[in-house]
């Protein structure tokens, strides 16, 4: 599918919208519209549940954007690099991308441009900035003394709070803690609609466990992710395991597993499954020369508090694992939208868009369509069976007096609206009502009685 007609219908129906458009946008952010916004929810709230009630040694946490500085230090994202860099795949040479070509940025095609090294063509990534963070001050005034970063992931918000949370909730190894929220990154090269944005939305999990369980814990995950994204509607074939190679990966991890999804650019990760190792929290700790830790970790003078627990084969103190799974939430609603969008020939010339989304996620889960416009008998029929659809809690009910049906079928197949109930003068006196399934078309009369348990049924599919 191409992206301009996913972009196209989420502007007109009101999924996402360009941030500041009314001053032309403003790059790399996006705004959700109403049915964006319900659709986004949807899928967290089904992913927090999933984690937090389904786990009974998984917990929540809703850390601060805004975190003390040292914090970026000890993991590392300070000290990395702090200006845009392209690499050389083919002799790893890497460079200031400003002092290799002095042109507007964003305007090279890097493709094109050959590596002073080695001098092969088109071989050059796209540039990077590695220190990816966008700083402020906090205070009245700004110097370098009151410097805060928005976090560039939810992640460090869940090791600083590891041992108060352990501590609180009677936490042993392996145990998670799960957290949904903003994180923002200074994107060089932002592009693909919501699918790589300055601002966007975490889903992540930090799994803590003992050192040897690692790799069977990474490899539980690996597996319990990818199923979870086959069971919101994308097709297991249109998922693709990625195990990145050694020089790919990020300065935390010993290994990482991508979730690769077909996106409507080429295929590109949706979500990573890392195993950071003892990094996180041995970078973090206090007195971290006790611990064994294995990961090369910088000295850390500033914290208060150990974060170790006891190994159950020894008794002695270390560091904890971590295996994280880190879905992006933007490239979950994009990779759904993708997915749901078909154009299909209707005969004689006419055609269809509908939005074929997982009944549980879609933003309305029904329309109720009295046959005639502002028709009393009809209309307070229409509005009856809304408010007892809406008192089983699933989700968004309408109630559409326009007195097309036809236009409002078209309408709702457009956003995905699984059920279309009209109610017509046989409704009145027969008590039955007409309701169309979004995906086949097929229509059905059932009695009133059994609308409740036909829809849920439908709506938990
Ligand atoms: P990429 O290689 O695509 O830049 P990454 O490896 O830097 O991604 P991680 O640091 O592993 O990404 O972040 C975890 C998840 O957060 C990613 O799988 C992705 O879904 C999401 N994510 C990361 N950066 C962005 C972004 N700029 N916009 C939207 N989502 C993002």
């Amino acid at each position: 599918m191409s992206i301009e007609k996913i972009v196209s219908l989420c502007k007109r129906r009101g999924f996402v919208f360009q941030s500041s458009e009314i001053y032309g946008g403003f790059g790399a952010i996006y705004d959700y519209g109403p049915l964006g916004i319900t659709l986004k929810k949807n899928i967290s709230q089904l992913w927090w549940r999933d984690m937090t009630q389904l786990h009974e040694n998984i917990v929540g946490l809703d850390s601060g954007i805004l975190m003390h500085p040292k914090t970026w230090e000890a993991s590392g994202h300070v000290n990395a690099f702090n200006d845009p860099l392209v690499d050389c795949k083919e002799c790893k040479s890497r460079y200031r991308s400003d002092e290799l070509v002095e042109e507007d940025q964003e305007k090279i095609d890097w493709t094109t441009i050959q590596c002073p090294r080695c001098g092969t063509k088109g071989k050059l990534t796209e540039p990077r900035q590695f220190n990816l963070m966008f700083k402020t001050n906090i205070g009245p005034v700004e110097d370098d003394n009151n410097i805060a970063y928005l976090r560039p992931e939810t992640a460090q918000g869940i090791y600083v709070n590891y041992l108060l949370t352990q501590n609180a909730m009677r936490l042993k190894v392996p145990f998670g803690i799960a957290q949904i929220g903003k994180a923002f990154r200074n994107e060089i090269t932002p592009r693909n609609f919501i699918f790589r944005l300055r601002e966007f939305e975490q889903m992540e999990l930090e799994f803590f466990v003992q050192k040897g369980d690692d790799e069977k814990w990474h490899d539980y995950w690996v597996e319990k992710r990818l199923k979870w994204w086959v069971e919101q509607g994308i097709p297991e074939k249109r998922l693709k395991l990625f195990d990145v190679p050694k020089e790919g990966l990020s300065h935390y991890s010993k290994k990482t597993v991508d979730i690769m999804y077909a996106f409507p650019h080429g295929e590109e990760e949706l979500e990573g499954i890392a195993n950071r190792t003892d990094f996180d929290l041995g970078s973090h700790t206090k007195n971290q020369g006790d611990f064994g830790i294995s990961a090369a970790v910088a000295e850390n003078k500033d914290s208060t508090t150990k974060l170790a627990v006891q190994s159950k084969n020894d008794g002695g103190w270390q560091i904890p694992y971590v295996i994280e799974p880190s879905a992006g939430l933007d490239r979950g609603v994009l990779a759904l939208l993708n997915e749901a969008y078909k154009k299909e020939s209707l005969g004689d010339n006419k055609e269809r868009v509908v939005l074929s989304l997982a009944p549980h996620l879609s933003p309305i889960k029904a329309a109720i369509i009295p046959l005639k416009k502002n028709n009393e008998a009809l209309v307070g029929l229409a509005k009856e069976i809304k408010l007892s659809l809406q008192s089983l809690r699933l989700g968004r009910v309408v109630l559409e007096n326009s007195g097309n049906i036809g236009k409002n079928y078209r309408r709702h197949d457009e956003v995905g609206t699984p059920v279309c109930v009209t109610v017509d003068f046989e409704s009145l006196d027969k008590k039955t009502v007409t309701i169309r399934d979004r995906d086949t078309m097929e229509q059905k009369t059932i009695p009133i009685e059994g609308l409740k348990e036909v829809f849920t049924e439908t709506i938990k599919k």
